[in-house]
């Protein structure tokens, strides 16, 4: 019989203990500020955008909220990125993506300043989780190494395959690995005889973007799965990149889609943005 690792209720329980820190740190005379920047009002960034702030408001993270019409420039928003660099009572700047067309994405990322970047995504962040020295993490992948600790799953020393590069998960994701001492392979979509190097995973990480591309045929026997994927089905319930029905049964624990690794997404960036006062 598989585990369902219950992403839902182990960032209750992070969210819980950072509401306590942050009780703590209040009592300090120290308070925590996000500014969260939308601009446009896609459906999909307006849902993400109300579970980060919902998620501070828990916590006890006041959150400043910057709804910018579809048309801003990438001008009047860098202008809004750099007033908030500067303004000592914010800790923390979220820029929802993807932004608009007519805003290059890489440079909004890289102006915001590299101590406030609480999603992680600033090259000198990267560059921090590379060389092993402090830095922000991407929140996804670091919700997925507390998913596996927290379901007492060992990295150390376990064949690790992560499918996707991209930056925001997979690179990311296969860094953590490897500084949680687990052996990495990194597959893409060049990558030949995909299926021989998944089958070889003792903890497979799915990021793919592609509904239900992994089934049992990608799995060796007992492995460890975890679902990075959110699509919507043609019945418009949430799905991931991993077909579950086929999949659970060969695997020993297994992230479900919805409620495995996305509540950790936004566990992971309040878990951020307190630790950026202390
Ligand atoms: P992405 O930027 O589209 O990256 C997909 C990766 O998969 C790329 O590296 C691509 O390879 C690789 N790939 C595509 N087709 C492949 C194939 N046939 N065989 C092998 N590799 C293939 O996606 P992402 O941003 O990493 O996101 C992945 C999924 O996670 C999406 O469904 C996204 O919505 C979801 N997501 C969820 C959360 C969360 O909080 N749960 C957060 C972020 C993302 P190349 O590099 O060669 O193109």
């Amino acid at each position: 019989m598989y585990q369902i690792i219950d992403g839902r209720k182990i960032s209750q329980e992070i969210k819980d203990e950072l509401k306590q820190q942050v009780a703590e740190l209040k009592a300090q005379g120290k308070s925590i500020c996000l500014a969260v920047i939308q601009v446009g009002s896609d459906p999909a960034s307006s849902v993400y955008v109300g579970n980060k702030k919902k998620a501070c408001a828990y916590i006890g993270i006041e959150s400043l909220s910057y709804e910018l019409p579809e048309e801003t420039t990438q001008q009047e928003l860098l202008d809004l990125v750099r007033k908030l660099n500067a303004d000592d009572k914010v800790n923390g700047i979220l820029v929802q993506l993807p932004l608009p067309g007519q805003i290059d994405e890489e440079k909004v990322i890289q102006t915001i300043a590299p101590e406030k970047d609480v999603d992680g995504f600033h090259e000198k962040n990267v560059g921090a989780l590379c060389v092993g020295s402090r830095g922000y993490v991407s929140c996804t992948p670091l919700g997925i190494i507390e998913l596996l600790r927290r379901s007492g799953i060992e990295i150390a020393g376990k064949h690790c395959v992560v499918l996707g590069r991209s930056n925001i998960v997979g690179k990311p994701m296969s860094l953590l690995l490897l500084r949680e001492n687990g052996t990495v392979t990194i597959c893409h979509s060049r990558t030949q005889n995909l299926k021989e190097l998944t089958r070889q995973a003792d903890i497979l990480v799915v990021a793919v973007g592609k509904p239900g591309f992994v089934d049992d045929s990608y799995i060796k026997e007992g492995a460890v799965v975890i679902d990075v994927g959110i699509h919507r089905d043609e019945n418009n319930r949430l799905c991931g990149d991993v077909d579950f029905e086929k999949a659970a049964p060969h695997t020993s624990a297994i992230t479900p889609v919805p409620g495995g690794v996305g509540p950790m997404t936004i566990a992971m960036l309040t878990n951020n943005c307190v630790s950026s006062v202390q």
